[in-house]
């Protein structure tokens, strides 16, 4: 499936000298799209006891994914969203910092985890996941993300775990 034909480069966004990967031209193009999710879950299928989708673009990719594997969806999201007792985990953007938060229930002790996303950039973002989960007392099963920006070398921050990416640039 070649799925960098259906991957839309935006040249300046959100803002000036980003190319944004715009992944919706794969979400409207049922064939690829479920290729996607099969290549996203299959190295883990029968490991993981949920999935973590990161808020927003990973919510559409982990879903499907946690159903393929039989395992239990969990979303994570940006502060304030959730409406349950969460616990959360900053980390640093390029200006300031930013929080996710998961539900403080949402993983059980011993849980293997797989974490979704769409693009792995700098890697902070998913480095900041995979302290959520560990400190719910859950384990990384792995990481998946449809594009890595292989320039960003976000992979550095997630050293020791297994990553599937399914395009590079
Ligand atoms: P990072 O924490 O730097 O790895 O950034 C990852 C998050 O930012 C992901 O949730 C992506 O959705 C988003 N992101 C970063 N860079 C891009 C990009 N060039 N195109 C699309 N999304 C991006």
């Amino acid at each position: 499936m070649d799925f960098d034909a259906l991957i839309r480069d935006i040249p300046d966004f959100p803002s000036e000298g980003i190319v944004f990967k715009d992944i919706t031209p794969l979400l409207d193009d049922p064939e690829g799209f479920g290729a996607a999710i099969d290549a996203l879950a299959a190295p883990y299928e029968g490991q993981v006891d949920r999935v973590v989708g990161i808020e927003a673009r990973g919510f559409i990719l982990a879903a499907p994914i946690a159903l393929r594997l039989g395992a239990g969806f969990v979303p994570m999201r940006k502060a304030g969203k959730l409406p349950a007792a969460t616990i959360g985990q900053s980390y640093d953007l390029e200006y300031g910092t930013a929080t996710i938060e998961m539900h403080a229930d949402a993983l059980a002790d011993g849980d293997r985890v797989l974490v979704v996303d769409d693009v792995l950039a700098t890697g902070g973002t998913a480095e900041a996941a995979v302290e959520l989960v560990g400190r719910a007392g859950a384990t990384v099963a792995g990481l998946s993300f449809l594009i890595e920006l292989d320039f960003l070398e976000g992979r550095t921050k997630l050293a020791g775990h297994d990553i599937t990416t399914l395009l590079h640039y």
